[in-house]
């Protein structure tokens, strides 16, 4: 695969031209920002850990019927992808509350919903990824009915087979962010599926093994990370 000219490049990775107009080559970055990219840094060794682990769940959830953009694994950084449309929506899965949900509603960390709660924030970091609803992505043309429905339909999809393959390693899911494109008239799974994208705590001891470790300055970041991708892996 000839890798071609870069055509995008976002906080976390890099994406290029292939000699195939419906592939990307798509290369993770060890750089990591939080709060709308105001704090900026460096996870040692993030992009090869955040590439491999994207690449099992996607395989993962490729199984349990759900597409993906992920073709192959190319190198350490670098993963071959269909080249997508982006649905300019973040989907949050939540099944504990944390993060935003806590902030938005005044409740603290930890409390264990009841059923998963999805949200959509629309993807603009000037405006902070403002949450919105259905209507707002329908009235705005932002994705029609049929496609909202796909992308609700996969992203609890997502919520049932990651919480049960992270429990199974010793890892509570406890909220994460997707994101879709569209590619050939269909809906599927983009972006990459990591500690930056996912909260994972460890099932014992509720210790934090995910991004918030950078966010808030809890040290150990990407000893965490590593442990991730350890259980993942074995
Ligand atoms: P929250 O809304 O609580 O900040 O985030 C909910 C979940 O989605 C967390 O697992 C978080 O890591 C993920 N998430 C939300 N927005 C973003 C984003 O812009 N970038 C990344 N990497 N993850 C996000």
């Amino acid at each position: 695969m000839q890798k071609g000219k870069q055509i995008y490049e976002g906080k976390a990775k890099i994406l290029y031209e292939t000699d195939d107009p419906d592939l990307l080559i798509q290369e993770f970055k060890d750089d990591a920002t939080a709060f709308d990219a105001t704090k900026r840094g460096t996870i040692l060794n993030k992009g090869i850990i955040n590439n491999k682990l994207s690449e099992k769940l996607f395989i993962l959830l490729t199984d349990k019927g759900i597409p993906t953009h992920f073709v192959k694994r190319l190198n350490d950084r670098e993963m071959l992808v269909k080249k997508v449309q982006i649905v300019p929506v973040e989907v949050t899965i939540r099944n504990i509350v944390a993060g935003g949900m806590a902030k938005l509603l005044g409740l603290e960390e930890g409390i264990v919903l009841k059923e998963p709660v999805l949200e959509y924030h629309y993807k603009e970091d000037k405006l902070h990824d403002p949450l919105i609803n259905e209507y707002h992505i329908r009235a705005l043309g932002i994705a029609t009915d049929k496609e909202l429905d796909t992308i609700k339909k996969y992203s609890f999809m997502v919520n049932e087979a990651l919480k049960a393959f992270f429990n199974s390693k010793g890892l509570t899911l406890v909220d994460f962010k997707l994101e879709f494109g569209r590619y050939k008239n269909k809906i599927i799974l983009a972006d990459e599926i990591s500690p930056d994208t996912c909260r994972l705590w460890d099932k014992d001891t509720n210790e934090k093994l995910d991004k918030d470790r950078f966010r808030r300055d809890l040290g150990g970041v990407e000893e965490a990370y590593q442990e991730v991708l350890r259980r993942v892996l074995e």
